[in-house]
């Protein structure tokens, strides 16, 4: 299991903490990392490739800010190699979800277990911010009944390869509506703090309705960006997932934290680098 990497931050109104945790592994097709043919075509590719990458992470991220404590995705749990566990979702998706990923994710590794290591226990999140609903990103809201879950609201209206029978029955989150918004770098945004200091943006390509997390306490930014590129060099070289919905919005999100990085320092962290706890640890910012 890989460890908790924590680090101390300083936000506008206290001392705040930022912790990466890591509930397993999940291996891809090497052409579902890295497309191969167009927005229809690379799909195809993908399923047909016969590939597999290493293991990714699957890193989810606790902010102790001084208004609360947020929680940045939920993870995979144990129970995803159940064999039973897609049939819900019929034939397509169950075979989709059972031959196309390699899972490897330990009870001790889901969210909610590796939370009590930070003497934290899901009844203290105050807040759960999903990036976007695929599985590996949300199915440990099981913890999470008596949290607010935020869901960019376009997102919920429109997913993308979501697999709502595997949400929580109670599942009801509350749906943002991101603006333009002249405080922000970004085309669309909205403020999760009253200190403005913890944005949510939307930075649609993976799927439609992506958003991303940037926080700023002082001098620095972070970037919790979801699977807007499976790793730091997919952003620099402009690279697409065979897994992106659409690259033309994909290109235009690169685009614009490749603005904002260049004018603010930013530590990029996406969600299934392992380099993004380690660029969290040492401030690597995004050159
Ligand atoms: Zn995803």
């Amino acid at each position: 299991m890989q460890k908790i990497i924590s680090k101390e931050v300083k936000f506008k109104d206290g001392v705040g903490k930022i912790h990466a945790i890591s509930t397993g592994t999940v291996s891809v097709k090497k052409r579902f990392k890295l497309a191969k043919g167009g927005n229809i075509l690379s799909k195809i590719n993908f399923m047909m490739d016969k590939e597999f990458t290493e293991p990714f992470p699957i890193w989810a991220w606790v902010i102790e800010h001084p208004e609360g404590i947020f929680l940045i995705d939920t993870g995979e749990n144990a129970n995803v190699n159940d064999e039973e566990y897609f049939k819900k979702e019929g034939m397509f998706f169950n075979w989709l979800n059972t031959s196309q990923f390699k899972f490897d994710v330990a009870p001790s590794e889901e969210i909610g277990v590796q939370l009590s290591m930070l003497n934290l226990s899901p009844d203290k999140i105050a807040t759960v911010v999903l990036t976007h609903l695929h599985l590996d990103h949300i199915d440990g809201l099981k913890y999470f009944k008596n949290s607010n879950i935020l869901v960019n609201d376009y997102e919920w209206k429109h997913p993308s390869f979501a697999l709502p029978s595997l949400y929580p029955e109670w599942l009801s989150p509350t749906l943002m509506k991101l603006h333009e918004n002249e405080n922000s770098s970004f085309t669309k945004s909205i403020s999760l703090t009253e200190a403005n200091d913890l944005l949510l943006i939307a930075t649609p390509g993976h799927t439609k309705g992506h958003c991303s997390v940037l926080a700023t306490p002082e001098n620095n930014s972070y970037l919790f960006a979801g699977d807007v590129t499976y790793d730091q060099q997919q952003l620099i070289d402009e690279t697409f997932a065979g897994a992106h919905q659409d690259f033309k919005f994909a290109k235009r999100t690169y685009h614009e934290i490749k603005k904002y990085a260049a004018k603010n320092k930013m530590v990029y962290l996406p969600s299934h680098d392992w380099e993004s706890s380690v660029r969290l640890e040492g401030d690597i910012f995004f050159s």
